[in-house]
C-alpha cells in the first residue's frame, strides 16, 4: 500500500470503484475515464510501478488475469474484439505509477486503431541492427 497511488487506495476501500473481479493478488475494475463499454484494468494487489518490478507470482497472477477476463469483458459488452495492452513507464504514456494492464472492448467502426498506430517514427533498421538487437534482447531474457 502507498498511501499517494490512487489504485492502492482503491484497493484499500478508500476510493470507490466498479469492480468486475477479485482474488487474492490481483483486482479488476472499470476504468473511470472509458474508452469504450466495458473498458476494464487488471492491477496486481500489490504496488509495483513498473511491469519488470512486478515478482514472478503477481506477473503471472496480473496476465492470467487479463487474458481469462479479455473474452468476459468481450461478451459483456458484445464488442467485436479487445486490444489488451500497458503502458509501461513514462514514455509509454503511464499515468498511475501502479501496474495496469487495459481491456479496451474494440467495436467495428470505432475509429480506433491498432497497436501499431501508437508510434508516429518509426525507425528505419538494417539487417545487420536487426540481428543485434535480437540478440541482446535474447542475452538480457537469460
Ligand atoms: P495509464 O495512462 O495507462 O496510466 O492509465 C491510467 C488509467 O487509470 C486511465 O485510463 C484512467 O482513466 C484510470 N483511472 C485513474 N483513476 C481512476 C479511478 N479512480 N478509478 C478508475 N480508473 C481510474
Ligand atoms: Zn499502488
Amino acid at each position: 500500500m502507498t498511501d499517494d497511488c490512487v489504485f492502492c487506495r482503491i484497493i484499500d476501500g478508500e476510493i470507490p470503484a466498479r469492480t468486475v473481479y477479485e482474488d487474492d493478488d490481483v483486482l479488476a475494475f472499470l476504468d473511470a475515464n472509458p474508452l469504450a463499454r466495458g473498458h476494464t484494468l487488471v492491477i496486481p494487489k500489490n504496488h509495483h510501478e513498473r511491469v519488470s518490478d512486478l515478482p514472478a507470482a503477481d506477473r503471472d497472477a496480473v496476465f492470467e488475469t487479463l487474458g481469462r477476463l479479455t473474452s468476459a469483458v468481450e461478451a459483456a459488452v458484445d464488442a467485436d474484439g479487445v486490444t489488451v495492452g500497458m503502458n509501461d513507464g513514462d514514455a509509454a504514456g503511464q499515468e498511475v505509477p501502479h501496474v495496469h494492464g487495459h481491456l479496451v472492448p474494440r467495436f467495428d467502426g470505432d475509429g480506433g486503431g491498432a497497436v501499431h498506430s501508437i508510434v508516429r517514427t518509426l525507425p528505419e533498421l538494417s539487417d545487420e541492427e536487426l540481428d543485434a538487437i535480437a540478440a541482446d534482447i535474447g542475452d538480457s531474457a537469460e
